[in-house]
């Protein structure tokens, strides 16, 4: 099959962590006789340094022209006193809305091999971490009004929250569908107590409750859900929210997981070409030293294959190679925990891209 891959490496780790992604891709292209391309595109800080614009107008366009968007991360230190709406994180918000992909999928589930990666008690990680939160990609405060001013003399800043019925409801259905193809179960997060755009997401998501009749649905503040994250993450099964909490609780969602290096995700509108990124950031702490985990990276091209390409054999091949990784022990740092240090090995980002590559079978 011909496939039209626009790449996204970006800023900081976002080329280590790609450049492995794309060696498990050739494998793959290789074992199953399929024909990727890929179309180098800047965006974030590299395209501020090159272009003047964290995404100029044809890098768009070549991502919109594609078949598909791999992306790694964007951002970093050296654009921080950049202004706001050229901000290398705004080329990220315009791709999102230009792609018109309105919905985020990000599982958060733990690999057996991992479990001590996790900052939770055994107790609470033996009842199981397997859920997925579909997370209002392109509307919410992010994309409202943003505006500092100078008022009696301080600085006043606002940001403007607004959704409205039509973008609650094909994110909801979202919602209800993945639940439907999964335990069904749906948990609507808001914040009702003291958001109207909240009442808004609440009174939509009970009038399509109707559709979905096998679909148990219930609702959480947002700050509960927070909390039972940590508490209790085996009583989730698909979490629905809007941008700004689904962001929040998604990195939270990552974390007990064992590592924020290890999450895919998909963004997907009303077509097949969708957004493939890891859920973290540029991580300027760690670029350029070898010791990036490319993991989610890879899982995201795995994701690619399986949503948007049809590819499910071979996205199974990427995660099986994965899974056959760390059963044999190898870990980076992030997912090294102090109990399997005795046990395992500590490899590098292109160490762990090698040997995830070397592992791929044609099943
Ligand atoms: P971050 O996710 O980059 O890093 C948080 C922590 O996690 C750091 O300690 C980092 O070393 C670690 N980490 C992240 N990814 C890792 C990986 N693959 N392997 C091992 N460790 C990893 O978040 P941050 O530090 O808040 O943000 C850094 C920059 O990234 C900022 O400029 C931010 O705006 C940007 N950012 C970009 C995206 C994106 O491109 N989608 C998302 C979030 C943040």
């Amino acid at each position: 099959m011909q496939k039209n891959i626009a790449v996204i490496r970006g800023d900081g780790i976002g080329p280590e962590i790609v450049g492995e992604a794309l060696k498990v891709l050739d494998k793959i292209f290789d074992l199953y006789g399929h024909n990727f391309t890929y179309t180098d595109v800047d965006m974030g800080g590299c395209a501020i340094d090159k272009w003047g614009d964290p995404l100029p107008a044809e890098m768009l366009d070549k991502c919109v022209n594609s078949d598909s968007v791999l992306l790694g991360a964007v951002g970093g230190p050296k654009w921080n006193d950049v202004a706001g709406n050229m901000r290398p994180e705004k080329g990220l918000l315009r791709l999102r809305a230009g792609m018109g992909v309105y919905s985020n999928n990000r599982p958060a589930k733990i690999w057996k091999q991992l479990a001590s990666a996790s900052p939770l008690k055994e107790s609470i990680v033996d009842k199981g971490i397997d859920f997925i939160i579909v997370r209002e990609l392109i509307g919410g405060i992010y994309f409202g009004e943003h505006m500092t001013e100078t008022v009696d003399g301080e600085k006043v800043a606002f940001d403007g929250l607004k959704y409205s019925e039509k973008e609650i409801e094909r994110i909801g259905r979202i919602g209800f569908e993945t639940a439907m193809k999964r335990n069904k179960k749906l948990c609507s997060v808001e914040k009702s107590n003291v958001l109207d755009s909240s009442r808004l997401w609440k009174s939509v998501m009970h009038s399509l409750s109707s559709e979905y009749p096998e679909v148990k649905l219930t609702d959480m503040l947002v700050d509960n859900c927070a909390m039972q994250i940590v508490k209790d993450p085996s009583q989730f099964d698909v979490i629905v929210t809007e941008n700004m909490f689904g962001d929040i609780l998604s990195d939270e969602a990552s974390m007990i997981t064992g590592s924020i290096g290890m999450i895919p995700s998909s963004s997907l509108g009303a077509t097949k070409c969708g957004l493939y990124e890891p859920i973290h950031g540029s991580a300027p702490d760690i670029a350029g030293k070898d010791m990036a985990n490319p993991i989610g990276t890879i899982l995201s091209a795995a994701m690619m294959l399986r949503f948007s390409f049809d590819m499910a054999d071979e996205a199974d091949a990427i995660e099986n190679a994965v899974s056959a990784v760390l059963d044999a022990g190898y870990r980076t740092g992030d997912i090294l925990s102090a109990e399997d240090k005795e046990h395992c090995t500590l490899v590098g980002c292109r160490e762990m891209g090698r040997l995830i590559t070397e592992n791929i079978k044609k099943g």
